[in-house]
């Protein structure tokens, strides 16, 4: 245990920590959530995937995005949420130079999606995080900092990048259910998992896609109402959610047994000095007056839209970690595999090129070929290494279950086919004519013989030790060899021998 997991076992025995999580994440769709604007603005120059809509000009006036409604009720399908018949927009008003409009259209009184939940695995054992609300509203600008501006007299100033402003956004918010930093750390590598299943979201943490929140709060065990929470923000990456979720806990806990005040406020996590750090006061819901969006009608979402949304989902995480189970992997591997694409592709492709392969073998050799890969020749779109393909990796995994080549000739090929991707017949090609090659064969067999002087004697007194020499002949070829005139040649040097 490290010293901060034991501070902090301490540190729950005598509080509870109450967790409520909010992330946003970046919708995939073609164009922006109100305009017709690009959202491949990723390297793009700045601001030059903007229009008067995503400027915010007097007069421009928003469309609704009906793709980045359907990714919100497909996600909502997803985690078992209700989809209302009518929704509406609200606007989020605050000032600030990232927001063009002065105001962000959001959905505040009636969510796209209420009420879902999601089951995650933890080191405690299930979990189930209940989820209050995932809704769709537009993206920010982004600002850039700097010293100086080249040719500029002035000081210290701050550049704006309209390229963002509008994209589409999906805020999904948690109940204040979660007690412990893994807990959340889990929950967000499970939607992430979702999200990229459905395909509603790339959902990359590192470049942004998906921005986790946590609200951390204290209170007494055994106690009812909650504590002062503070919102944390700027974690990237899985890790330091949990280690930003941990290390706030200590920090409150420290300041309530020194009987020091929490206010509501929001901090930031600075991850090279593995600690969060205050910056702003909170704001509270009033602060944003919401108030209905007047240049949108409300939304209409009827019973066939929903259904033909529902139609369009994939297997999700969970059923394809159960399908997985079901056929013989065991639970870690099988959450290995779905956690990873390209793994999950790999393993799909195989089992279907390769029926009769127990899947366990296939999750071996699968999770086998990707660690490998992963240091040498990469992971390919098909979910393998280098050049290869799953249809010669199965046929080559069948040929050594069936016995038809033996292991290590086998593993050769692999590897082989790994290498460098050709075809598994042509290897297996190769190894044909090399095993039935009588030269080839009796050089094996010559070697055997040298090598066996014992048996060889046995042989001159008699007994029967051809069956000896066949099997030391098919072990030296890896078990490829034409076994019927591996026999005859033995025979044959045998006779030879006297
Ligand atoms: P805001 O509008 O400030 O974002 P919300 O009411 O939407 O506030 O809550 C944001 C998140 O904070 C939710 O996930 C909610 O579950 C969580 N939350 C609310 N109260 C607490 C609390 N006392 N401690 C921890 N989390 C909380
Ligand atoms: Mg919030
Ligand atoms: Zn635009």
């Amino acid at each position: 245990m490290t010293a901060t997991a034991e501070r902090a076992g301490g540190v729950l025995e005598r509080y509870e920590a109450v967790i409520g999580i909010e992330i946003h994440c970046q919708l995939r769709t073609v164009s922006k959530m109100f305009c017709a604007c690009s959202t491949q603005y990723d390297g793009a120059a700045p601001n030059t995937h903007c229009c008067p809509t995503c400027l915010g000009l007097p007069g421009a006036l928003p469309v609704i995005n009906r793709a980045a409604v359907e990714h919100v009720i497909a996600t909502g399908l997803a985690i078992g949420a209700s989809i209302p018949a009518r929704t509406q927009w609200e606007r989020k008003n605050y000032f600030y130079p990232d927001l063009p409009k002065g105001y962000q259209i959001s959905q505040y009184a009636i969510p796209l999606a209420a009420n879902g939940r999601l089951a995650i695995e933890t080191s405690a054992g299930l979990f189930t995080v209940d989820i209050t609300r995932a809704h769709l509203e537009e993206d920010t600008a982004k600002l850039a900092h700097g010293d100086v501006v080249p040719g500029s007299t002035a000081g210290r100033t701050t550049l704006v990048d309209f390229n963002r402003s509008g994209a589409p956004l999906m805020e999904i918010v948690t109940e204040p259910c979660i007690r412990t930093a893994e807990q959340a750390r889990r929950y967000a590598e499970e939607l992430q998992l979702v999200l990229r299943a459905i395909g509603v979201s790339d959902a990359d943490m590192e470049r942004g896609q998906m921005r986790v929140e946590a609200n951390v709060s204290l209170r007494v065990r055994g106690t009812q109402p909650f504590g002062t929470r503070v919102e944390v923000k700027n974690m990237n990456s899985f890790r330091s959610v949990e280690r930003a979720i941990a290390f706030e806990i200590e920090r409150q806990a420290a300041a309530l047994d020194a009987g020091e005040p929490l206010w509501m406020e929001t901090r930031g996590w600075d991850d090279g000095r593995q600690a969060t750090y205050h910056m702003r006061s909170k704001e509270t819901s009033e602060d944003y007056r919401y108030f209905p969006e007047p240049d949108l009608p409300p939304l209409r979402v009827d019973e066939a839209w929903i259904e033909a949304v529902r139609a369009g989902l994939p297997e999700l995480p969970a059923a394809r970690r159960e399908r997985y189970v079901a056929a013989g992997i065991t639970p870690y591997d099988a959450a290995v595999i779905v956690a990873d694409p390209g793994m999950t592709g790999a393993f799909e492709a195989i089992s279907a090129a390769a029926a009769s392969l127990p899947a366990k073998e296939i999750a071996n050799f699968v999770s086998g070929m990707h660690a490998r890969a992963a240091k040498s020749a990469g992971i390919n779109d098909r979910g393998t290494a280098g050049a290869s393909d799953p249809a010669s990796i199965a046929v080559l995994l069948s040929a050594i279950a069936d016995g038809s080549i033996g292991r290590p000739i086998g593993r050769d090929l692999l590897d082989r086919h790994l290498a460098d991707g050709t075809p598994a017949a042509d290897l297996l090609a190769t190894v044909a004519s090399t095993i039935s090659d009588d030269a080839a064969l009796l050089g094996h067999i010559d070697a055997v013989i040298a090598a066996n002087p014992k048996a060889v004697a046995d042989h001159r007194a008699g007994k029967p030790v051809a069956g000896f020499f066949v099997g030391q002949v098919m072990r030296a070829t890896g078990g490829a060899a034409d076994a019927a005139k591996v026999t005859a040649l033995v025979r044959q040097r045998l006779d030879a021998e006297g």
